[in-house]
């Protein structure tokens, strides 16, 4: 076949340079597959000095171990991140059910990490078998029995074997190979806001439970953190109207006191939705992150689903490479989602389920709740077995 300047052949096209398709781009490419990567706008450079991006994320075991194998977990420690030993749950500040690192023989639970940070680490590593279209997005998608074609809003066309949707939850991709979507939005949103503390670097991460919603603290280096606050959406909204000052004066009111006297650097809000695509393949297209599925936030899953789905994928790639099978199967993409899908599913109704007794005042669940809560906080094994999942490992 012959090609023209603005036409490139290459093995593999992923579309969203976010944490998911990044780590994507990064896994095939050290396996030697060539692969395009096409970005509406590139990471922002780190500034030590900056304050912390208010999208972080809790990053567990499983997926801090995967991005070590890549090497952009010693890149990440180079900049800025915030491990965490300590889990605690509760609805009574007197009645803390305490999840710790030592219980499973780990040094700790996971870590707060910067969403930028992480994507930016995995950018450092790309070497040359990553061609970067950036910025770039994409006009138009067309496939046959043997490769997709991916038309560029520069013009430019991607000729692949694969392509790889990692372009978010509202991708655009996936819609373009014609694959529909269940899910819901929730009646509560959340406000995240980055917040001074007047303690130095904490190592617990925790979460109380309210009738109105959860309200979290998530640690960061120094003596900053992260504060969660889930309620009902207009309420999320008239919040995030204040000035840092303002609302300051309202966290601390409705915070328990473990919170200590801190204050709001900055703010922002995001509604809540789950959803779950239809398949996680169409054709030659595969979709990963939250391109394939968006969970509830509540105990942090979201880009730990989406490395799990990144590794696996790139896993069954490189096999049918190496054994010189097609890259962009049918039979490959269908074990990728046999896989992963009901693996998702799951955890995402596992957080449906603690929302709904989490996050209500009718009587049965509250009683139900505080029984949970109470077994929890006798029970070394259920500890045990709740730090194993909640790290990653089992
Ligand atoms: C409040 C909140 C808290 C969260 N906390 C956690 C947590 O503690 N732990 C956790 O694991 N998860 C958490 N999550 C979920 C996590 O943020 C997401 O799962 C994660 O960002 C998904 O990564 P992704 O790479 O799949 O998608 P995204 O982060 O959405 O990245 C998509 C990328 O694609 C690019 N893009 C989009 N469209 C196009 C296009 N048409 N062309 C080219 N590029 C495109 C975007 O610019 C972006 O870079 C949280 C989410 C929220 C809302």
């Amino acid at each position: 076949m012959t090609t023209t300047a603005s036409e490139h052949n290459i093995d593999i096209s992923i579309v969203g340079g976010g944490m998911v398709g990044a780590a994507i781009a990064l896994a095939l490419s050290q396996a030697g597959i060539r692969v395009a990567l096409i970005e509406k706008q590139p990471p922002a450079e780190f500034n030590a000095g900056s304050a912390p991006d208010l999208r972080v994320s809790s990053i567990n075991l499983a997926s801090e171990a995967w991005l070590t194998r890549l090497g952009s977990w010693q890149a990440l420690e180079q900049m800025r991140l915030c491990p965490y030993q300590r889990l605690q749950a509760f609805e009574q500040p007197h009645s803390i059910v305490s999840f710790n690192a030592v219980d499973i023989k780990r040094s700790h639970l996971g870590h707060i990490v910067e969403n930028n940070l992480l994507q930016l680490a995995l950018w450092q590593q790309f070497g040359a078998n990553v061609q970067l279209f950036c910025p770039a997005s994409v006009s138009a998608l067309q496939q046959n029995a043997d490769s997709a074609t991916l038309l560029l809003d520069s013009g430019e066309t991607l000729i692949s074997k694969l392509v790889i949707a990692a372009d978010g939850a509202n991708s655009q991709l996936r819609q373009l190979a014609g694959i529909g979507t269940n899910g819901w939005q929730y009646r509560q949103a959340c406000l995240v806001a980055l917040v001074n503390t007047p303690y130095p670097q904490q190592d617990v991460t925790w979460q109380q439970f309210t009738p109105t919603g959860p309200k979290a603290f998530l640690p960061l280096p120094g003596n900053q953190g992260s504060i969660v606050w889930y309620d009902e959406a207009t309420r999320v909204k008239q919040l995030a109207a204040l000035s840092p000052a303002q609302l300051t004066q309202e966290l601390v009111k409705a915070f328990p006191a473990q919170i200590g006297a801190v204050e709001v650097v900055n703010s922002s809000w995001f509604p809540l939705a789950r959803m779950d695509a239809n398949r996680y393949y169409a054709g030659r297209v595969a979709l990963a992150g939250d391109a394939a599925h968006t969970i509830n936030p509540l105990a942090g899953q979201g880009v730990n689903l989406g490395f799990a789905d990144a590794k696996l994928l790139t896993e069954l790639i490189i096999d049918a490479r190496r054994h010189n099978n097609d890259i962009g199967s049918e039979q490959l993409l269908r074990s990728y989602q046999r896989k992963r899908k009901p693996a998702n599913l799951l955890m995402m109704s596992a957080m449906d389920g603690f929302y709904q007794v989490f996050g209500n005042d009718i009587t049965p669940l509250r009683k139900l709740r505080q029984l949970a809560l109470s077994v929890a906080a006798r029970s070394t094994m259920l500890k045990t077995l709740v730090a194993r999942y909640a790290v990653g490992s089992e």
